[in-house]
């Protein structure tokens, strides 16, 4: 089973690296100036996240969420690295989540997924001030917005992540445009609501 990730993994970098030389400018002028909320949203949840002794607790239990992380790494991830002219980290299928190396995420936390940002688990809550908690979810709830602008302007770049989307639509662009794309070309995701 790795071997076949390992090998759908490989064509899916290969494949976002190639399209996004060739998008038009205006496509990634609309990332560029997107990237860097989310960049600033995830850093401050991993601040909050150390405050809960995040670091400790994940280091004692080896990572037991990170399982099934396969699935959780959208091309909002990728292009956070590929906009730096940066690779992701070497990914090994035979592990729990391909990111998980011995000294915890190889990821850096501005090209973390969603999914491994915004869960803390009962431990690391329990260590949060009632104000750090409410921050906590109010962040996450802003950095959805903005994977959500996202999922809403290309089809490849739902939540659900780029190997099921790959299973799914195998072959089909990552950065081919939703329908109502046009509807949401505002400056940022703060205009977003739910
Ligand atoms: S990407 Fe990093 S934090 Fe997320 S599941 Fe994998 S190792 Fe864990």
């Amino acid at each position: 089973m790795h071997n076949r990730r390992d090998h759908l993994w490989r064509d899916i970098l290969s494949r976002v690296l190639k399209d996004f030389a060739q998008l038009p400018e205006a496509e990634r002028r609309w990332i560029a100036v997107r990237l860097p909320r989310i960049e600033a949203l995830q850093q401050q949840l991993d601040r909050l996240f150390s405050a809960g002794n995040g670091d400790g607790t994940c280091a004692s239990c080896q990572g037991a969420c990170c399982a099934h992380g396969h699935n959780h790494v959208t091309l909002v991830n990728l292009l956070s690295l590929i906009q730096k002219k940066k690779i992701p980290p070497p990914a090994d299928f035979s592990q729990t989540c391909p990111f998980l190396g011995v000294q915890g995420c190889t990821l850096t936390v501005e090209s973390r997924p969603y999914n491994c940002v915004t869960f803390i688990c009962d431990k690391i809550e329990d260590d949060l001030s009632d104000q750090q908690r409410e921050r906590f979810y109010q962040l996450d709830q802003e950095l959805r917005a903005c994977y959500q602008e996202f999922s809403l302007r290309y089809r490849g770049a739902a939540l659900t992540g780029l190997l099921i989307r790959e299973q799914r639509h195998p072959g089909e662009s990552f950065f081919n445009l939703q329908p109502s794309a046009e509807e949401f070309s505002g400056e940022n995701c703060d205009a977003i609501k739910f």
